[in-house]
């Protein structure tokens, strides 16, 4: 530890490490997701369902204890490219990696998905199939493809 007042202050470091638990919701949604599915609360007073899902509704503030599946296909709604080479390095377009945020029919709010085929021909507001892929670390990633079964 170098604990120093060269310049009338102290300098020195913290070692910060936090671990961010993923709630009640969001870590049932990740154990569905393990096995496959994209779920999302529901509240059938609002007739509303969130994805991500919460646990309490928004409009009408009533516990969610209502789950259903989303259908996996949706609306790409809007996308981004990150530049630069991405973890699993199987992009194309010289590491260059799009990622959508896909909507579903009758579900407020959607995901953030890569996108995994023709990412130099997206477009908002077409269809795409949504997926997800567990990684070897665990970690659950939600795919979209475009133009599936063309
Ligand atoms: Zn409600």
């Amino acid at each position: 530890m170098d604990m120093s007042n060269i310049d009338g202050y102290w300098h020195d470091s913290i070692e910060l490490d936090y671990v961010y638990t993923l709630g009640v919701a969001g870590e049932r949604f990740f154990r569905e997701a393990l096995n496959g599915r994209i779920m999302a609360s529901r509240c059938d007073e609002c007739n509303r369902a969130y994805l991500p899902p919460r646990l309490y509704c928004s409009r009408c503030f009533k516990r969610l204890d209502k789950w259903v599946e989303v259908e996996k296909s949706g609306i790409l709604y809007s996308y981004t490219y990150v530049n630069g080479n991405s973890d699993d390095n199987d992009s194309y377009n010289d590491g260059c990696t799009a990622y959508a945020l896909v909507r579903f029919n009758g579900v407020d709010g959607g995901l953030i998905c890569k996108v995994i085929n023709k990412i130099k021909d997206l477009k908002i507001g077409v269809t795409v199939a949504v997926d997800l892929k567990v990684k070897d670390d665990g970690m659950v990633e939600f795919v979209a493809e475009m133009d599936v079964g063309k």
